[in-house]
């Protein structure tokens, strides 16, 4: 089920850099990942412009629903 091709891994790793390690919600560089605003299983592309770097914090919120990541400009 959790299958990522090498393409998405690159596409996070690109915005990681991208968004210079940097939560894109808070600001932290704690625990930071590339999250896919549009889940690859959902038809999200495995581009930079799908993925926003998130601290682990931030991350957690937005999965469990707690926080929007499309309030992010
Ligand atoms: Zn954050
Ligand atoms: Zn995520």
């Amino acid at each position: 089920m959790d299958k990522r091709d090498s393409s998405h891994l690159k596409a996070q790793k690109m915005a990681r850099i991208r968004d210079n390690n940097t939560c894109q919600i808070c600001g932290s560089h704690s625990h930071t990942a590339g999250h896919h605003a549009v889940d690859y299983q959902f038809g999200g592309k495995a581009s930079t412009d799908n993925i926003v770097t998130l601290c682990g914090n931030c991350h957690k919120k937005v999965h469990n629903g707690t926080m929007d990541i499309f309030c992010i400009k």
